[in-house]
């Protein structure tokens, strides 16, 4: 299965660095928070599907910036965090 085409109207997809933890490739982003009443996702957050690690939580809310922004910010933190060495 291909992440990428699980998201819709995904404008821009970027590529997420494998699981610090497990090095599992399994790894994508998240929504967090609720959507029941039209309002955007609050949070969004990098998940590994095989160890369950979770990454920064990304609050939408908190940064005034729009959901689309917050997805991408929490993939930019999970592959900083991913980064082999500093
Ligand atoms: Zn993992």
């Amino acid at each position: 299965m291909n992440i990428a085409t699980t998201w819709k109207g995904c404008s821009t997809m970027i590529d997420l660095k494998p699981c610090p933890f497990c090095g599992s490739s399994h790894v994508y982003s998240r929504p967090y928070g609720e959507r029941g009443d039209g309002k955007p996702w609050s949070a969004y957050y990098v998940h590994c599907d095989n160890c369950a690690s979770d990454g920064p939580l990304v609050k939408v809310y908190d940064f005034g910036i729009p959901p689309e922004a917050g997805r991408n910010a929490s993939i930019n933190l999970w592959n900083g965090r991913a980064e082999p060495n500093d």
